[in-house]
């Protein structure tokens, strides 16, 4: 690390902001110096904030049914090699009591953009898990709506809504995604979630075809200006079945080095270590919490369909019932010195 690259460090843990070039500088010359740097720097605001204390939510993939085509994703509707399915009510509702059951205090609703889900027919679930077990944030990762549908879901009682903005870069959007989708719709979700009340999630794939630096240091930028109450990034990883099958995986060491750099910019994120970066690593979890990471996602989903919500190719944690994975994850928080909390885990403000 050279003085100049380390008085940027510097300057980002204590003022929480950096030029934009600046970021680019950052990311574009670090070393493992420079990681460590910034990945203790971060761990000690986190610690601040939230102890060593890692949030757990459980994730039930409610459906694998997509309208849209996003260029990377596996469950895109053109993969006609992807076997779909859909949840009934009754599979979410029990999903979401095994979770309850088993300690957790958030259940996150996650899937493809399926017409089947409606206001009507989500509006319903979400009061029915509210009124099962009040004391539970419900969090929805379900894509692009209207303004009316995400008020709707939230009168309903939705807590959290996570939506990835993917690339802060208009172009490189237009490259990752088919000329029907538009990054302003996006952008406009993300505008209104929060306009309504909603603890939002913005959030990117590290490594994606295309992404240059500057593209992450508008990510970067992005993460500065919105101020999401949670932020979900993990390496992309190719799909055997899209057209991305042969592009290169995310590292897990540039993701990592930017879970410090957004945890420095916005110290009180909620920031998961996702199932992407524990797909890339077998301790790419433990990895992202050392790095800044509080947040892990254990599948509520039933083991069924785990194989089938396949977004990307070697997906951990398909085989084991629900129990096991909170276990896992348990023991592995315990081993690198942190602690398992269920609560709702809301945004501190
Ligand atoms: N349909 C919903 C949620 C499901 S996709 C939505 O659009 O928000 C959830 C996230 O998985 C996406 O936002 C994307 O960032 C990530 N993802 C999709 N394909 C991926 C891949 N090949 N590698 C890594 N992450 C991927």
């Amino acid at each position: 690390m050279t003085s100049e690259i380390r008085q940027l460090a510097d300057r980002l843990i204590k003022e929480h902001h950096l030029l934009r070039e600046e970021y680019a500088l950052l990311i574009d010359s670090r070393d493992e110096e420079s990681a460590k740097y910034l990945a203790d720097a971060a761990v000690a605001v986190r610690k601040k904030y939230y102890g060593n204390k890692v949030f757990v939510r459980g994730l039930i993939e409610i459906s694998n049914i997509c309208k849209n085509d996003c260029k990377y994703c596996g469950i895109r509707r053109s993969n006609k090699a992807c076997e779909r399915y859909r949840l009934t009510e009754e599979e979410i509702l029990a999903c979401a009591d095994e979770g309850y059951r088993l300690g957790l205090h958030t259940v996150v609703m996650q899937g493809g953009e399926d017409g089947h889900f409606t206001d009507e027919v989500l509006c319903e679930l979400i009061r029915k898990i509210k009124a099962q077990h009040p004391d539970c944030a419900v969090t929805l990762s379900l894509g692009e709506r209207s303004r009316e549908s995400y008020a709707k879901l939230k009168e309903a009682g939705a807590d959290r809504y996570l939506l990835r903005h993917e690339t802060a870069d208009p172009e490189h959007y237009a490259m990752l995604h088919p000329a029907e989708m538009s990054f302003d719709n996006r952008m406009r979700c993300l505008r209104d979630l929060k306009d309504l009340g909603y603890q939002t999630g913005c959030g990117f794939m590290v490594g994606s075809p295309y992404q240059t630096t500057q593209h992450l240091a508008k990510d970067i930028q992005f993460i500065e200006e919105f101020k999401p109450e949670m932020c979900g990034i993990g390496p992309f990883i190719p799909h055997h079945e899209t057209e991305y099958a042969n592009e290169p995986a995310g590292s897990v060491e540039l993701t990592c080095f930017l879970l410090s750099i957004i945890r420095l910019v916005h110290p009180r994120v909620l920031l998961p270590a996702t199932t992407a970066l524990g797909t890339m690593h077998p301790q790419g979890r433990e990895l992202g919490i050392l790095a800044g990471a509080n947040v892990l996602m254990p599948n509520l989903s039933p083991v069924g369909v785990r194989k089938k919500y396949e977004l990307y190719d070697n997906k951990i944690c398909t085989g084991e019932e629900s129990a096991q994975c909170i276990r896992c994850l348990a023991t592995r928080v315990e081993a690198i010195g942190y602690e398992i909390e269920v609560g709702r885990g809301d945004f501190c403000s």
